[in-house]
């Protein structure tokens, strides 16, 4: 391993302007279908030139902080699962189903599985394209993970999760390729599930992970992990599903695994049942406007150091940035920069 100890980057969504989409709460009732979310302020052309613009300018951000691995922030997503899923075939998004989802944390509106998962036509491929004309810095694209698109869907194809998630998978995986053939720098497949079914990531979820890893061998591949978005109203249990899910994790095929250890005030010992991986850990709140102080953020990572070696440790936000106000997000990411920087100064690298 040469990479540097304590490389900075994001999870993936960033805070969006408020010219591009209406700031609401995530939680906000009549918007809690998944695929609608807020309004965005424009449409059609006018719309895509802003998110251009979203995402010129999140990328500005995430460079003037000194970022060194960067998203688009997922500024045209309105859904980070249905932006992906609603271009595949098999899904209907016109008439939604109630479902119980994240192991009953929410009764949410969803949309519906009607047939078999196709991939026919590319989802991110332009996406990708467009970060990597507009910066130098390595890249990193996310995909939702099966696992969190089988729970967010209400299956009226398939009949059998595992066999849903293989189908989603194999599409996946085929975006995947071109993604890794494009030169994105990580490929990340956001599965938060994994931490409400410790019981299904050993039963089928590590097999599914792995199928969506086939063949790509540029990029790095990751799997980002956490207890969901904080939402006004909802529960968000820290239940007791890392030491399951790490050590499963340890035996899959992926690179990185992106963690929460900020909010969830989990034990950087558990770093240890994943020797053999790259962690993006998470030391940054995206639940609260108050920014980490970087001397606290290079202790956290000093102590994630006692477990892993310090270039298998990235430093990055605990989730996406999305709920957060511009400039917080901003001042969070500065100090997460300056918090890497005084860790390697202490380790004298
Ligand atoms: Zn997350």
């Amino acid at each position: 391993m040469t990479e540097q100890a304590f490389l900075t980057t994001v999870v993936g969504s960033m805070p969006k302007p408020t010219w591009l989409q209406e700031k609401l709460p995530l939680n906000t009732d009549n918007k809690q279908v998944h695929g609608k979310g807020a309004d965005w302020r424009l449409s059609d052309e006018d719309l895509e030139a802003a998110q251009d613009d979203a995402v010129r300018l999140t990328l500005h951000d995430q460079g003037r902080a000194g970022i060194d691995i960067v998203s688009d922030g997922e500024q045209r997503r309105k859904s980070y699962v249905t932006y992906v899923t609603g271009r595949l075939e098999g899904f209907d998004y016109q008439t939604t189903a109630k479902k119980w989802t994240r192991n009953r944390r929410r009764l949410a509106e969803v949309g519906r599985c009607t047939g078999p998962v196709e991939r026919r036509a590319p989802i991110v491929d332009d996406d990708l394209r467009f970060i990597l004309a507009e910066t130098e810095r390595p890249t990193k694209i996310t995909l939702p993970g099966p696992m969190t698109v089988v729970d967010s869907t209400a299956d009226e194809h398939y009949g059998d999760e595992r066999e849903f998630a293989l189908a989603v998978a194999a599409a996946l995986n085929a975006e995947a390729r071109e993604l890794d053939a494009l030169g994105a720098a990580v490929i990340q497949f956001d599965e938060p599930v994994f931490s409400r079914y410790p019981e299904k990531v050993a039963d089928w979820g590590i097999e599914v992970l792995d199928r969506c890893l086939e063949g790509v061998d540029q990029a790095k591949t990751a799997v980002h992990i956490c207890y969901s978005y904080p939402m006004p109203g909802v529960p968000r249990p820290i239940v007791d599903s890392y030491p399951v899910i790490l050590a499963q994790l340890e035996k899959s095929k992926i690179d990185q695994l992106s963690l929460e250890f900020e909010a969830s005030k989990l034990d950087p010992e558990l770093l240890r049942l994943c020797p053999s991986k790259t962690v993006m850990f998470g030391c940054i709140d995206n639940g609260t406007d108050a920014v980490e102080a970087p001397e606290q953020i290079a202790e956290k990572l000093l102590a994630a150091a006692q477990h892993l070696p310090p270039e298998q440790i990235q430093a990055a936000p605990d989730c996406g940035l999305v709920p957060l106000s511009m400039d917080v997000a901003r001042a969070k990411l500065r100090a997460l920069v300056a918090g890497a920087e005084l860790a390697r100064q202490r380790l004298g690298r």
